[in-house]
């Protein structure tokens, strides 16, 4: 059951002399319950792929379907809903909101949702517990180190119960024992929550760690690493 569709998919920023290709005839499939990694160099188009999926950015061609639904064919105002029922993001610049505490960050997308406060807030701790951050509630971002900022983030990302979570480069500013145990900390919770996680990632030691790596190379989806349904490292 694939939860994300994409077929012939085609991206352009600009026009003329100056366009870049970023996306040039991308299909792939990613099934419910995956937990697959989009792997390529900088510039390969992992960011652009991550956000056609999002609904953040549009694609120029092709169709792109998230749980059934053709993202190219929704408004605007219908985008945002889906976005906000059905995904969680995780960036890499943890983007927590400055002026909110972690358990406030956590509630604000389940706010944006319209749940009552009494259920966000026990579901929020109850997130900052699954991902090691109990005690930690009321701590500010800056009073986090990276690893816990992005622990927050995690826990924003699946406090609304999303189907899916992605994360562009979530593992790009932090060291790398950290970021080992922020991707089996992702892991843990695909197999004992069932979300979809896809990620996107340019270290080979991340890569590694995801069950799945589609290759991406200038724009294109390489078919090999797509195919496989396993990822075994080299
Ligand atoms: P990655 O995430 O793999 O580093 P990106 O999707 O960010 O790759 O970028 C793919 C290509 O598209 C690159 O050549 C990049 O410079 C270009 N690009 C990305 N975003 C924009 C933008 N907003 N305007 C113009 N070019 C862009
Ligand atoms: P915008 O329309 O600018 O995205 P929102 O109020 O929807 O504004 O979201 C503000 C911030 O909340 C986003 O920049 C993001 O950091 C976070 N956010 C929103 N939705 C989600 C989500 N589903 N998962 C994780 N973070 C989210």
């Amino acid at each position: 059951m694939a939860i994300i569709q994409l077929e012939g998919v085609t991206k352009n920023y600009g026009t003329g002399v100056g366009q870049v290709r970023a996306l040039r005839g991308v299909d792939l499939v990613i099934d419910k319950g995956e937990f697959a990694a989009i792997c390529g160099p900088s510039g390969s188009g992992k960011s652009t792929l991550l956000n056609l999926v999002s609904g953040l950015d549009r694609a120029t061609s092709g169709r792109v379907l998230v749980d059934d639904v053709e993202t190219t064919k929704l408004s605007d105002a219908a985008l945002s809903h889906l976005r906000l029922q059905k995904i969680g993001f995780v960036f890499q610049a943890y983007n927590l909101i400055p002026v909110l505490d972690a358990l406030e960050n956590v509630e604000y997308v389940m706010m944006l949702q319209g749940r009552d406060l009494k259920e966000r807030r026990a579901r929020a701790r109850h997130v900052l517990s699954l991902v090691g951050l109990s005690g930690m509630e009321a701590r500010f971002p800056a009073e986090l180190s990276g690893g816990q900022q992005q622990r927050v983030a995690i826990a924003r990302a699946i406090a609304a119960e999303p189907r899916l979570v992605l994360a562009d480069e979530p593992t790009a500013n932090l060291d790398a024992k950290t970021a080992a145990s922020l991707i089996d900390l992702m892991a843990e919770l695909n197999e004992t929550k069932g979300i979809t996680f896809v990620f996107s990632t340019h270290d080979p030691a991340v890569m590694r760690r995801a069950r799945r790596c589609i290759a991406m190379t200038d724009g294109l989806v390489d078919e090999a690493g797509s195919r496989s349904g396993d990822f075994v490292a080299a």
